[in-house]
């Protein structure tokens, strides 16, 4: 309800209020008055017939007496006169019906119910009452009066709330109005900015009101103004700040991939130990500076509004499996277990910019694991809302780190931020990482925050949106593939698995090199003292003579040159505290299965390309970080899916497939496939008997070993749900495990059928890229 309409509403209920109790009054008094007159009259006329009558009455003159009644009639208002001695007439006059009503005296208007005023009065004889004179008045005429008094106070009253309601309206109407200029010169303000004027020049309160909005409004212009101009200088400033940030970090950039080129040439060429430390460090502060540097840039390029994202079809679940497999080295390097889960809801087939998805995990990754001293890193991948082709991935990052105390959180993803001066100063960072992720997951509609405690661990949970995508991606294979240095070096591989031994036979051959196979730790001890082998590579377990012993009796042997040959493990158990176990027996590396050829030839290059007096030093030295590839000891890489939606997931990876050809030959995927399916039943058989014993131990082991040669082959669904049986073990929920004995077999029917069925469209060699 508008002011106006108040205050019109408002003076008329109070008009009506106090006309009502004027009009009740006024009306009470006049009836009052009326009837005090009506009685007064009635009684002094009563008195003065009785007197005048009292003669005529005693000398029973009855002419006078009807005189006197007649003349008595001729009186305003009177209807009836009547003399009576002992109850009998004497004269009477008027309506012959009031007469002969039974008479009773009436002493107020409010017991008159006929309309006549009946008054009964003695005349006395002597101080006794002798006769009686009624007389009855008629009360009509002033009830008539009261009408007419009472229609005439309303008819004022009315035009009276009637003449308030239209001064009232017309007052409101002058006070609102200048209300209302008031209201519409603020909106002017928020919509156009300060300056407008009212100008309004009444000498009145409101003329008051609207002049020192004026002169705020004025004033507010001009301070405007001047920030304005303020904030014009300080962008043009910050402008020029960035362009200068952006041409610095471009020109460091260009010579910095040189001096990091060279420094790589010289690597390649014969160094001492000592140089080659040199060279390291220097690579390596070369790789740092050149990660501050990206980071300044891609840091100004996201405060001006530059950086503008991709938007390419790509794997979104190898994309971070790539991230997680490059932290691989320094998890190992530190003891650390770096776990990875995605969940079977996240697609696969994404558009979207790889590069920055990779950019806020390698970032939030490498800050876990530069934070933390010992425990594991763990990375959880889930999607959890799908729109139309949207789906929002959440990423949850989680360590067993030195944490963040409360306060620091606050301001963590500012900008140029390092907690603990000390400990990150320890650390290389330049503090800009969480601000880039921060505004890298907002340009992708997403947000990042943390949940830690000191001396527990940080978990730092970002989400994205992406656009899910039926489009083929066109990711190559990557070609990794490596020289061998040195072709002529004589390797013996102890491995009992035939389809294992086809593919590092494959596989050595596509370097151009021969392999000498042991089909047991035994058969490798043999071959090791009949020959001059370079290196072995050793297979974990094996019958008759399991890797560990046979690195042991090798280690034994009196001839010290083959005592010392240089024994790499091979490994599909590679967990917590095995690094050391392998170590003690020994062995001088190891490498997890599955195996891909750039690894095995980079293991190789490493041990077999030295100088001659660095031989005899074989022990596991930390790797520096630009030898990343070459000192590759993974702990636990599983990667764990949920099977929402079995029918979504791919049951044969035509990636890993790809890279099999190309580390091996399209010739001896079919055979490789063969011995594969052949063995995973006979693995899969001992896990639904573990199941059925309730057997933990060998269904986690087991699981474990059908994960990663399932993996080898491409059946990745197979493999998920393997990994995720192991880690309910491992996490002494067996009885979960147990649960998924039906949903394995269905899997595993159908990923080996579809391998089979694969394998009969045939394989062919990639073509060069
Ligand atoms: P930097 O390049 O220095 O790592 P970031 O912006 O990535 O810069 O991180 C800022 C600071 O946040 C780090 O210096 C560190 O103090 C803290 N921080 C980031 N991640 C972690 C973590 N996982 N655990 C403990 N502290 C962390």
């Amino acid at each position: 309800m508008t002011l106006r309409s108040k205050t019109v509403l408002g003076i008329a209920l109070i008009e009506i209020t106090v006309l009502m109790i004027l009009v009740f009054s006024a009306m009470s008094f006049l009836s009052d008055s009326n009837e005090k007159q009506l009685i007064q009259r009635a009684n002094s006329s009563a008195t003065m017939f009785a007197h005048a009558a009292k003669d005529a009455v005693l000398s029973t003159d009855l002419a006078t007496l009807d005189d006197l009644v007649n003349e008595f009639m001729t009186l305003e208002d009177v209807a009836y006169v009547r003399v009576l001695r002992n109850e009998k007439d004497m004269a009477c006059a008027g309506d012959k019906d009031l007469l002969a009503r039974a008479m009773s005296s009436d002493s107020s208007l409010g017991s008159v119910d006929d309309g006549i005023f009946d008054l009964r009065t003695p005349i006395e004889n002597g101080g006794l009452p002798y006769a009686y004179v009624d007389i009855g008045f008629e009360t009509g005429p002033i009830n008539a009066m009261l009408a007419q008094a009472q229609k005439a106070i309303i008819g004022i009253a009315t035009v009276e709330v009637v003449l308030v309601a239209i001064v009232s309206f017309v007052l409101g109407t002058y006070l609102t109005r200048g209300l209302t200029r008031l209201t519409s010169a603020v909106n002017t303000v928020g919509l156009s900015g300060p300056g407008f004027q009212l100008q309004d020049h009444s000498k009145d309160e409101l003329g008051e009101v609207t002049k020192a909005f004026d002169d705020m409004s004025a004033k507010l212009e001009k301070d405007y103004q001047t920030l304005t101009a303020a904030r014009e200088g300080a962008e043009q400033a910050c402008d020029s700040k960035s362009r200068f940030l952006a041409s610095m970090s471009h020109e460091i950039r260009t010579p910095m991939n040189g001096v990091l080129g060279i420094l790589n040439i010289l690597e390649e060429t014969k160094l001492t130990r000592e140089q080659q430390k040199l060279v390291s460090t220097a690579t390596e502060s070369g790789h740092f500076l050149l990660s501050v540097i990206n980071d300044i840039l891609d840091f100004t390029r996201m405060e001006s509004n530059t950086l503008i994202l991709e938007h390419k079809p790509f794997d979104f679940r190898h994309c971070v499996e790539s991230v997680v497999d490059s932290f691989s080295p320094a998890a190992t390097n530190q003891n650390l277990i770096l776990h990875c889960y995605i969940e079977g809801s996240v697609p696969s087939k994404v558009n979207g910019d790889e590069n920055r998805v990779k950019q806020v995990l390698l970032n939030l990754i490498g800050n876990a694991i530069k934070f933390t001293h010992e425990g594991s890193v763990t990375i959880k991948v889930c999607a959890n809302t799908f729109e139309e082709n949207k789906a929002k991935i959440k990423f949850e990052i989680q360590d067993t780190g030195i944490g963040i105390s409360q306060n620091a959180i606050d301001y963590l993803f500012d900008e140029f931020t390092m907690v603990d001066q000390t400990y990150s100063r320890s650390k290389e960072g330049s503090g800009l990482g969480l601000a880039i992720c921060r505004r890298l997951c907002n340009l992708m509609d997403g947000e990042v925050s943390v949940v830690s405690e000191p001396d527990i661990g940080s978990t730092f949970i970002f989400d994205i949106s992406l656009e899910v995508t039926d489009e083929l991606i066109a990711s190559p294979v990557t070609n990794t593939r490596r020289e061998l240095i040195n072709k002529d070096a004589r390797i013996l591989v102890a491995e009992d698995n035939r389809a294992n031994q086809l593919v590092i036979r494959e596989m050595f051959k596509r370097v151009g090199s021969q392999i000498d196979i042991a089909e047991n730790g035994l058969e490798a001890l043999e071959m090791v003292k009949q020959y001059q082998y370079d290196l072995v590579f050793m297979d974990i377990s094996m019958p008759q003579m399991d890797g560990m012993t046979a690195c042991r009796a090798i280690r034994d042997l009196d001839d010290d040159t083959t005592a010392n040959i240089p024994i790499i493990a091979l490994t599909a158990h590679s967990l917590a505290g095995d690094k050391e176990k392998f170590l003690a027996s020994g062995m001088d590396d190891y490498l997890s299965k599955p195996l891909r050829l750039s690894q095995l030839v980079d293991k190789i290059n490493l041990f077999l390309d030295k100088a001659p007096d660095e031989e005899v030093d074989q022990e596991l030295q930390p790797s520096p970080l630009n030898k990343q590839e070459v000192t590759y000891k993974t702990k636990v890489i599983p990667v764990e899916t949920q099977y929402e939606d079995a029918a979504q997931l791919e049951l044969v990876d035509e990636q890993v497939i790809k890279q099999m050809i190309e580390d091996t030959s399209a010739e001896v995927i079919p055979i490789l496939i063969d011995h594969y399916i052949e063995e995973s039943q006979d693995r899969l058989r001992k896990i639904y008997q573990a199941i059925d014993d309730s057997d933990k131990d060998v269904l986690e082991f087991e699981a474990h070993t059908l994960g990663s040669s399932a993996l080898a082959l491409g059946n990745r669904t197979l493999s998920n749900l393997a990994r995720k049986i192991e880690h309910l073990c491992l996490d002494n929920k067996q009885s979960d495990a147990f649960e998924l004995k039906d949903e394995l077999k269905h899997i595993a029917i159908s990923s080996l059928e579809a391998l089979e069925v694969r394998k009969q469209q045939g394989f062919s060699e990639p073509t060069e890229l």
